[in-house]
């Protein structure tokens, strides 16, 4: 990699300015993004939201610039994906006039030309419009996979060719202008026909990172090498895959909810690969009676667990405590540990996790695809299907557990997981895979020179 001074410009540091979207799961590798650019010599500037905000205390090497938005606009974080939309839809509108004001006083003490270029997440417009505006170039982070951007790009076509609405005989016709994408892997409200939600927040998506210099994305050439190609034939923006980025820069912790890191104390009076780790991320909710079904068929398949149980990760209720079925914690006594949030890098990282039990959002299936940890996938919302349809289909490092969630086909999928030949053969195949993606972040991987090439267009904007 190149030396610090290459963010150097007139002899003063060129600042970087960042907005994440609010949500776990695009504030931590946009954070990690921030983490490089500061060590290569860039400062740090993060406009954020009050809702989700980061604590500007962990990070005391950068600077923070709150956003006003108007009452009633932010949180609490919703429970259903409808109204995470639009939720997310209402945030970049209700930031614009506040950011625009914030925007104009930071470049005013900054001097214009000191400041190389603002990266937001492409899921926030007006933010890109605002800067435009007041001449700043602008870069896009997208925090899913090229896979799914594709997906963004193709939704107007999914619509003309009769893909969508979904219609329920059609589930799993494949989508040949997206292989290996069945329709039911689609970025859709699966049973329902949209309602223009979803597609306005895709179309706002592929405006934003059309009129910026750039998308940016955190995923890698042994992962999607094909599907990188196919964005760079179809955009006419650079495309910077700089995955995975939880490697390139520390855990800088921009948790938002306190990590339990007891786990990691029993994990390590665990065997090698024993351990099942159990998490859903930070946004999917389950039902009470799924919660049911999933304790006991843990429960039942007699092999160590961790299971994050965040709180209000079940529908209707915001305690952990209530949430686990009487008689769980005896059953399993002694051989699992529950945790409300957990330091999920290091959990996979850790020699007892064996498989990893996922809702697939794109961090935690790239996070566990680093640590060569095979997954069993129960994909909820938005990409998470079409991240597991990758993970089975194409790396071949796990497998759906499918259909309605029963606990004795639970039960079976995890040991078939963990202690079965075909979850061997898949830890084997998600070694080779880890080797591959230590490949592409090893001097001279084409992740490293992406950020070479990232950090020579932000320098030249
Ligand atoms: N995460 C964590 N502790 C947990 C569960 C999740 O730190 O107990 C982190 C995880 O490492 C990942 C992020 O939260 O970086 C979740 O992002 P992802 O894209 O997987 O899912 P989302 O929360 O957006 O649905």
């Amino acid at each position: 990699m190149a030396a610090e001074s290459d963010a150097v410009h007139g002899g003063r540091r060129r600042h970087v300015l960042l907005f994440p979207l609010p949500y776990q799961g695009h504030i931590n590798p946009m954070f990690r993004l921030a983490g490089l650019l500061h060590a290569r010599g860039f400062s740090v500037t993060v406009f954020h939201t009050h809702f989700n905000a980061p604590d500007p205390a962990r990070h005391p090497q950068y600077r923070f610039v709150p956003v006003p938005v108007p009452d009633g606009t932010s949180g609490p974080a919703p429970a259903a994906i409808e109204d995470v939309i639009a939720q997310i839809l209402a945030l970049g509108a209700a930031c614009e006039s506040g950011f625009r004001d914030r925007l104009a006083a930071v470049l005013e003490e900054y001097s214009r030309d000191a400041v190389a270029c603002l990266i937001a997440d492409a899921h926030l417009l007006p933010i890109f419009e605002v800067t435009a505006k007041l001449a700043v170039p602008t870069l896009a982070l997208r925090t899913g996979s090229a896979a799914c951007f594709a997906c963004f790009l193709a939704y107007p076509m999914l619509f003309e060719k009769g893909y969508l609405p979904v219609k329920e005989s059609q589930r799993d016709m494949p989508v040949s202008e997206l292989t290996p994408y069945r329709v039911r892997d689609l970025m859709v409200f699966l049973g329902d026909d949209d309602r223009g939600s979803l597609r306005e927040l895709l179309a706002r998506a592929v405006t934003a990172v059309k009129v910026s210099s750039g998308l940016i994305l955190n995923t890698f050439d042994a992962l999607e090498r094909r599907e990188l190609e196919g964005l760079r034939r179809d955009l006419t923006v650079p495309v910077f895959d700089i995955g995975p980025l939880h490697k390139f820069s520390p855990a800088g912790d921009s948790s938002l909810l306190r990590q339990d890191r007891s786990c990691l104390d029993w994990l390590d009076a665990r065997p090698p690969a024993s351990a099942l780790y159990v998490s859903f991320g930070s946004l999917a909710c389950m039902s009470p009676r799924d919660l049911v079904e999933t304790a006991w068929g843990i429960a039942g398949s007699g092999v160590p667990f961790l299971w994050v149980v965040r709180p209000g990760m079940v529908r209707g209720s915001a305690h952990q405590e209530q949430e686990l079925p009487e008689g769980f914690e005896a059953a399993t006594r002694g051989r699992g540990m529950v945790v409300a949030w957990a330091p999920q890098e290091e959990v996979l990282r850790h020699r007892a996790v064996g498989g990893f039990w996922t809702h697939n959002g794109w961090n935690s299936t790239t996070e566990s695809v680093c640590e060569g940890v095979p997954m069993l996938c129960c994909p909820y919302f938005g990409d998470q299907m079409g991240n597991a349809r990758y993970v089975e289909h194409v790396w071949r490092v796990g497998f759906e557990v499918g259909g309605e969630l029963e606990r004795g086909a639970v039960e079976a999928a995890i040991r078939r997981l963990i202690t079965g030949k075909d979850g061997a053969e898949m830890r084997a195949r998600a070694g080779e895979l880890k080797k591959a993606a230590e490949e592409c972040i090893g001097k001279g991987g084409s992740s490293c020179l992406a950020i070479d090439k990232l950090i020579a267009h932000m320098t030249s904007l």
